[in-house]
Parts: structure tokens; sequence; C-alpha cells
């Protein structure tokens, strides 16, 4: 029982906190994932600037210089000539100067020239090849010319650098005459790994994603991608749905941006910040997953978790600890006054028992013993019941003892609410000599093993029961001829008259006939003495078992059973031949008779009062008819001799 409530306690508090505990963290989880949110937003903005203008720094340099160089009048009149002189070694190596001076001194990978006229190609080495039209690898060239466009960027392998797989952007920038005419391309290539760098750079210092579409939606830089690889930033993004809307977003001033819908089973989503880069025709998109924020948030509720589960434990712990302590010192305390009280009530009562009524045992070690001590060791209550009865008990109390303690009866007692029983018996312990005693019982429900409990407390009452009995016996006795008091006999007579009736019973008055004189004629001490033996001879002419009372001066009623109306006529006669006598002493002599008034039960009634009234009303016709005799009361008097 103690366990369940402390085990009752701890889960209390354990859903308490552990609810409060939720409470809290779901709030600071969505605080957090919201503050985040901001977070990731300022971030993703933050990185996209810095890298648009980062790049923006960069192009600006290989596109003025490349343009420097289309525009150099030096390069135009060397272009003009080119159709003429491209097989002179010194022409050759004249350009190849010139473009070896830029390369080196921009450290360009690459800084090549096509003319127009010839479609040859020159770079540091010299004339390097003829660019045939046709030929997949001089597509751009051709695409280029054909454009409109001043000046363009492609990415490209720089074959030409002997560098296999190096991936160089390229800035071409067309080389017009004076009349306007394109007599030649020049261009510049700069090693996108540059450009990675500064991806990869911001990628690690923001925790996003970088890329660098072109107008198409292909990647044309990224940390993982290059634009040779001709890889669709929508389809690898799984994000078809906003190819339009970034594709038409051309404003390079400001940025455009978007949460885009991720993994819905995992919660996750992306922020895309997406800037126009005019002077590439590019678009630099910065993506943040949520993913890594989730799983950031994911782990604090984790490690929040398993603090709640751990302060939960060290709660828990230190209340059932706490609660045992109190426990074993407030068990102690009960022991202690248990103990205290068991001494106190021991010097009171000469035995005390505890009895499992449900379970039909014996419920302590001394109640065993007592058990074992009759010879009952292996029975239960109920068989033990008997046995004491049986040994111990006075006949006439054996009913009485089982039918109190017997367990239906406690069970009924607890049922009705008393729990307190009593009963008063004479019982023996050497089988000879008997002793008043009383057991007083508690019953009480025991919540520990869910029984019903009953401690007996006896205690030896001989002396005071003798001496109550004997105070009783004297207060329904007459003094003078010691049969009982007007009072003992009514309530003695209705007790009798109250319960199963053992066949026909008769009630007669007494009354002694002219007692007056014998007062009169020899003095009242004489009287007195007449009434003493008067009651000794009504004691012995009527049985044992007759109730026998005084209810006046001189008038007695006898009470007792009979056959029938005959038995009764029979008694009364019988007592009217035996009283019909002389009374002396001390020389005094006075004649002695009775009238007997006769009152039957059942049929003249069931009380006391009742059959007093019917009686007397007999008398009276007795009386009447000139004493010594007796009348059976009838509703029309009876005449009895
Ligand atoms: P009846 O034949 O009609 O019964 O007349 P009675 O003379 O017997 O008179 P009654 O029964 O009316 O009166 C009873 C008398 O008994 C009256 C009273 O003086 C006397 N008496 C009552 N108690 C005592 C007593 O304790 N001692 C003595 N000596 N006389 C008593
Ligand atoms: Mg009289």
């Amino acid at each position: 029982m103690k366990n369940n409530i402390l085990l009752k306690t701890n889960l209390l508090v354990s859903v308490i906190l552990l609810v409060g505990f939720a409470l809290i963290a779901t709030l600071s989880y969505r605080a957090n994932y919201n503050a985040s949110l901001v977070k990731i937003k300022q971030v993703s903005s933050l990185a996209s600037e810095g890298i648009y203008y980062r790049l923006s720094t960069m192009l600006t340099k290989p596109v003025n210089i490349s343009q420097t160089i289309a525009h150099d009048s030096l390069l135009i009149k060397l272009l003009e000539e080119e159709g003429s002189r491209y097989q002179e070694a010194g022409y050759q190596e004249t350009l190849r100067k010139y473009l070896e001076a830029y390369k080196n001194k921009y450290a360009y990978d690459a800084v090549f020239l096509v003319a127009s006229t010839t479609n040859n190609y020159y770079n540091f080495n010299g004339l390097d090849r003829n660019l045939v039209r046709g030929e997949a690898e001089n597509v751009w060239y051709y695409d280029f010319l054909s454009s409109g466009e001043e000046y363009n960027l492609n990415i490209d392998n720089d074959e030409v650098a002997g560098a296999a797989n190096k991936i160089t952007l390229f800035v071409n920038c067309k080389i017009k005459n004076a009349a306007g005419q394109v007599i030649g391309v020049v261009g510049v290539g700069v090693n996108i790994d540059y450009i990675k760098g500064l991806l990869q750079e911001y990628e690690k210092e923001y925790d996003v994603e970088t890329y660098l579409i072109n107008e198409q939606g292909a990647i044309e830089v990224s940390s993982i991608y290059n634009g040779h690889q001709a890889v669709d930033w929508f389809e690898v993004t799984d994000s078809e749905n906003i190819r339009s809307e970034i594709l038409n977003w051309k404003n390079g001033k400001t940025n455009w941006d978007i949460w885009m819908p991720g993994d819905v089973q995992s919660n996750e989503k992306s922020y895309l910040v997406v800037r126009y880069i005019p002077d590439l025709s590019w678009y630099l998109l910065v993506k943040q997953d949520t993913g890594a924020l989730l799983a950031e948030l994911n782990e604090k509720m984790l490690q929040t978790g398993l603090l709640i589960a751990v302060v939960i434990l060290l709660i828990i712990f230190t209340i059932t600890s706490v609660i045992r302590k109190f426990n074993v010192r407030m068990t102690q305390l009960l022991e202690e006054r248990q103990e205290l009280f068991k001494e106190a009530t021991e010097q009171i009562y000469d035995n005390i028992y505890e009895l499992n009524i449900t379970k039909n045992k014996a419920a302590s070690k001394k109640t065993k013993l007592y058990f074992e001590a009759l010879g009952a060791k292996d029975l239960t209550y109920e068989e033990f019941l008997g046995v004491v009865a049986a040994k111990q008990i006075k006949k006439e109390f054996r009913e009485g003892y089982v039918n109190i303690f017997d367990r239906a009866n406690v069970l009924r007692q607890l049922d009705k609410g008393n729990n307190y029983l009593q009963y008063e018996f004479m019982m023996t312990e050497n089988g000879r000599d008997y002793f008043w005693m009383r057991i007083d019982a508690y019953i009480f429900y025991s919540a520990f093993d869910d029984s019903v409990h009953m401690f007996t407390y006896r205690k030896n009452i001989d002396a005071e029961k003798r001496r109550e009995l004997e105070s009783q016996r004297k207060a329904s006795t007459d003094e003078m001829t010691g049969v009982y008091t007007k009072k003992a006999t009514e309530r003695i007579i209705d007790s009798i008259l109250c319960g199963k009736l053992q066949g026909n019973y008769s009630f007669f008055i007494i009354d002694m006939d002219n007692f007056k004189q014998a007062n009169d004629l020899h003095g009242h001490i004489f009287g007195d003495y007449c009434i003493r033996e008067f009651a000794e001879k009504l004691k012995r002419f009527c049985r044992e078992d007759d109730v026998i009372g005084r209810i006046g001066g001189d008038e007695f009623v006898v009470f007792g059973t009979i056959s029938d109306e005959e038995g009764a006529r029979r008694k009364a006669a019988r007592l009217c031949q035996k009283l019909d006598t002389v009374c002396e002493d001390s020389g005094s002599c006075w004649k002695m008779s009775v009238s007997i008034g006769i009152a039957l039960v059942p049929q003249d009634g069931r009380s006391f009062a009742e059959l007093y009234e019917k009686a007397d009303k007999a008398l009276y016709q007795t009386k009447a008819r000139g004493k010594n005799g007796y009348t059976v009361y009838e509703e029309k008097e009876d005449h009895g001799r």
C-alpha cells in the first residue's frame, strides 16, 4: 500500500514535470526555430550580397582587360595585316609576345586571339591552329561572331594551356576596325577554380549552397558542378516549379527570395536568394536548407529530453528516498506507540488476540500460540471458535458466544457500521471452576492486507460481575420474604412473555385473607412473621421454575407453566389447601387462608399488566364470594368453588 502511494506520487510528479518541461521545450523549440529561420534569411541574403560584389569585382577586371586589348590600336593594326602576313615568322612572334605579355602581366591562364580573316587562333605559344567552321570545339567562336554581343563569357576546356581538363572561364571580346567591322576576337581565360574557391569559401563560412546558373538554368559554376557538365539546376534541385520565376528575374541590384518546400516527411525547407549578374547573364543562387537547423534543434531537443529525464530521475530518486526515510521513521514511531499502547492495554486486559476474519485465521503470533495451546494449531478461526466454546465456555453461554463472534456476524456487523462487539460469559480453564469473562471486540478493515480484522480483548470480570449480580439480585428481591419485588416480577414475567412461549402459563394473584386482623390482634411483628411464613410455604408448594413475587403488603404473584386450564385450577386448589393453615409464634396464633385470582396465557393476555388486571378481577370475585378460594378469569366470571 505504501509502495502504491509512493508509486502514485512519483507518477504524478513525473507527469507534472514532463508536461511542464515538454511545454517549455516546445515553446523554446518554436522560438529557436523561428529565430533560426530569420537567421537563415539574413545569412543567405548576406552571403548572396557578398558573393555578388566579389564576383562583380572579379569579373570586371578580365572584361576590362579583354576590352582594353580589343581596343588596342596596335593590335587592330596588326590584325588588319593578318590576312597577308600570318605566315611570317616575325609576324607570328610579334603576336605571341603581345599575348604572352598580357598573360604574364595579369597572371591569366590564357590570353588568345582569333583573326576573323583567316580564323587563325593565336595564343602565348604563337599560331596554334585554325578554327575550322563546323567543328564542335569551335562552335563558341562562330556563335559569338554571329551574335550581336560586344563580349561574352563562356566556360570551356583550356586545351591550349596544355592543362587537360582545367576548367576556365573565357571572356571573349570582339575587335573591330575603324569601320566597325569585326576583325577578330580576343579572349582572356581565368581559371574558375578561383570562382569555385570563392563559392566554397562562402559555403563554408555561412553554411549555404551557392550556384551560378545561366539563363537556361544550367549550372555554370558551383562547388560541385562546372559549366561543361551541362547540369540543369532546376532538375538537380527538383524545383521545376520556380524555373520561370527565377529566370524572369533580371534585377541585379536587389535580390529575390523564396522559401522552397523541401522534404515533407522531415519537415525541411530551403531559403533561396536569387540575384542576376548582368555582366555574366548568370544568376547567383544562394540556398540554405533548414535541415542542418532542424538537426541542430533536434539534437538540442534530444539533449533537453535527456536532461529532463535525468532531472526527473533525480527528483523521483530524491522523493523516493525522502518518503522511504519518512516511512521508516513513521513506522518506528508507530511501532513505539503500538508497543506503549499494547503494554498499557495488556495491563487492563488479560489477553489480546488478533484475528483475520476475511482469511479465517489467527493474525498475530500470540493468537497462533493461543490456538496451539487449545490443540487447534491448524484449525481455521471458525473451527477454533467451536473448540473454545466446547472446551471453555459454560453451556448456557456457548450459543451466544459462537453467534456473536462467528465470521458471518462479524462481517454483518461491520457492514451495518458497527465495529464493536461485547459479550459477557462464564468460562473455565480447568474444566471445573467457572468465572466471568468479558470480551470486547473491535472490528476494522486493514488496507495492509485487504482483510477485515478483529482484535479481541479478554478481561476476567468475575469479581465485579459477581458483585453486580449480587446487587442486582438484592435489588430485585423482597427483603422480608426473599421472593422477587414487584418491579422484578413484572420485568421477569414480561421478558418471558415477549420471547417464544413454551405452552400455557398461569398468572396467580394470591392475597392473604383478613390479614389486617393479624396485625390488629397480634401486632406488626407477628404480622411480618406471618408474611414470611406464608412466603416460605408458597416457595415450598410452587415449582422451582415458577416466578414468585410480592407485589403488595399481603399480595403475591405466582407465574409458571401449566398443562392447561385444568392444571391451573388444580394448582390453585392445592395452594388454597396448603395455605389454609394456622400461623403461630411466641404464643400468638392466627388462622391463615388465601384468595386467588387466575389469568391464563395466552388467552388472557401477553403482558404483566394485562394479566394482572384480569387476575385482579378474578381475585375480587373470590373475595366477594367469601374468600379462601380461587377464581379463573372469564369474561363472565367463573366460580372456582
Ligand atoms: P382482605 O381479606 O380483603 O384481603 O382484607 P385484609 O385484612 O387482608 O386487608 P388488605 O388486604 O386490604 O390489607 C392488607 C393489610 O396488610 C394492610 C396492612 O396493614 C398490612 N400490611 C401491609 N404490609 C405489611 C407488612 O409489611 N407487615 C405487616 N405486619 N403488615 C402489613
Ligand atoms: Mg389481604
